[in-house]
């Protein structure tokens, strides 16, 4: 058996397609989705995530500022500069990409996001609403990879996750706990699991669906794996160059690929689900706001 790549540029260029006719709509309505991105400091990682993330807006039709700040901005200028967008007609959406410098305590940056702008779905008040079951901002990750499962039908149209078993690997607010919650409230068991859980790889064999969020390159090898289950592989990671220095994910590709019935592959899975979720998330905001409501539907 070789399993069914799951193709995240495809899926993206077909959600995205449906979010630019979205964009449209609103314009006629008056209102331009506009989302803010703030990076501080120079990591090269992140320079790369967020010019993808202005880009896809630019090609969306969704209006974008970018607010590139050096790596000795102080907290309160950050906290400043996110008040002013707070309070910003124009701007829908507020990413802030992280890590930011450790002398600015990212959960006092969280905070301060007003959570109608929570388009990384990372306030508390936006986690409370995914823990409930309530409308609110979903963390993009998580929230592309159900698409993913929707795309494959194994949700959507009366279909979900009921007897199924999911195994999260990686615990994080911003990957692993609001996939586990989405699963659950899909209807699957999940089992989540981290560094402290004993006998991972049994965990992980007994996964219908396993969602590796971890950051360590090619870690679920073929053994971790029930024949035939879904394997959606957030991971990036980048090998040494003594390596060949190329993007794997947490997932042994080559490896899992003649055990699970669908993969993701990295690059071109995930993540480019990852960044279509956000412009979902900022067409959703600008929405909301012209219907005069904090909580976007769903
Ligand atoms: P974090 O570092 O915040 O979390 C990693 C999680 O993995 C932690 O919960 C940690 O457990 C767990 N973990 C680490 N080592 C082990 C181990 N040996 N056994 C079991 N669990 C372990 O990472 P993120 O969740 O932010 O990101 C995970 C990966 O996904 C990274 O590679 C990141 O780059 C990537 N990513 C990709 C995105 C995309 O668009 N494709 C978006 C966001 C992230 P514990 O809590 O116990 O420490």
């Amino acid at each position: 058996m070789t399993a069914v790549r799951i193709d995240g540029n495809a899926l993206a260029a077909k959600v995205r397609h449906r979010i630019a006719g979205e964009v449209e709509a609103l314009r006629m309505r008056g209102v331009t989705p506009g989302l803010a991105v703030v990076l501080v400091g120079d990591d090269p990682a992140s320079q790369v995530y967020v010019r993808n993330k202005v880009a896809a807006c630019a090609k969306a039709g969704i209006h974008s500022v970018m607010h590139k700040l050096p790596g000795d901005t102080s907290e309160a200028e950050l906290l400043h500069i996110i008040a002013s967008l707070n309070g910003d007609d124009t701007i829908h959406g507020i990413l802030v990409q992280f890590p930011v410098p450790a002398h600015i305590a990212q959960e006092r940056v969280i905070a301060a996001i007003a959570p109608r702008k929570d388009v990384d779905g990372l306030h508390a008040e936006s986690a409370g609403a995914l823990m409930l079951g309530t409308p609110g901002f979903v963390s993009c990750t998580p929230a592309g990879c159900m698409e993913m499962l929707r795309d494959i039908g194994w949700i959507g149209h009366g279909v979900d996750l009921r007897g199924k078993h999911a195994v999260v690997v990686g615990r994080s607010n911003l990957v692993g706990k609001p996939m586990a919650m989405l699963l659950l409230h899909a209807n699957a068991t999940v089992t989540i699991c981290h560094s402290g859980t004993r006998d991972l790889p049994g965990h992980c064999r007994t996964a219908d669906i396993l969602v590796a969020a971890v950051g360590r390159a090619r870690f679920i090898t073929a053994d971790m794996v029930k024949p035939g289950a879904v394997v959606l592989d957030v991971g990036i990671n980048r090998l040494p160059e003594s390596e060949g220095g190329k993007l794997v994910g947490d997932v042994d590709y080559d490896d899992v690929l003649p055990m699970a019935g669908y993969i993701t592959p990295v690059p071109g899975g995930v993540g480019p689900m990852t960044i279509t979720m956000l412009l979902d998330n900022t067409v959703r905001a600008a929405r909301a706001s012209l219907a005069g409501s904090s909580a976007p539907k769903p």
